[in-house]
C-alpha cells in the first residue's frame, strides 16, 4: 500500500505530463500498474500512512531531533523540507531521464 505522499507525488507528476508513466514508476519506485491505475483514476488519492507515524502525533510539543524546534511530533517544517529536497531530487533525476 503507498503511503498518501507517494500517491499525490504520481499525480503530480503524471498531470506535469512531462514523463512516462513507466518513468514515474521508475521515479518514484512503485509499480507501474499503480501509475496506470492513478492515471486512469481507478485508485483513489489516498494513501495508507503506517500505524507508527500517527502514533507519533504527540500530545505535548517536544523538542524536534532535527531542526531544534519546538513541536507537536512529527516536525511538519521538517517534513516539508524532506519533501522539498526530495523533490529537488527528483527534478534533477527527471532531467536526467528526459
Ligand atoms: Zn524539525
Amino acid at each position: 500500500m503507498l503511503s498518501r505522499e507517494i500517491v499525490l507525488e504520481v499525480k503530480r507528476l503524471l498531470d506535469e505530463d512531462k514523463h512516462s508513466q513507466r518513468q514515474i514508476a521508475s521515479l518514484l519506485k512503485v509499480s507501474r500498474g499503480s501509475v496506470n491505475a492513478i492515471a486512469n483514476n481507478r485508485r483513489g488519492l489516498h494513501g495508507r500512512e503506517p500505524e507508527r507515524q500517527l502514533q507519533l502525533f504527540a500530545t505535548r510539543p517536544s523538542r524536534c531531533c532535527k531542526c531544534g524546534g519546538y513541536v507537536y511530533a512529527p516536525c511538519l517544517l521538517c517534513r516539508a523540507r524532506e519533501y522539498r529536497e526530495r523533490e529537488a531530487r527528483l527534478q534533477k533525476l527527471a532531467r536526467r531521464v528526459a
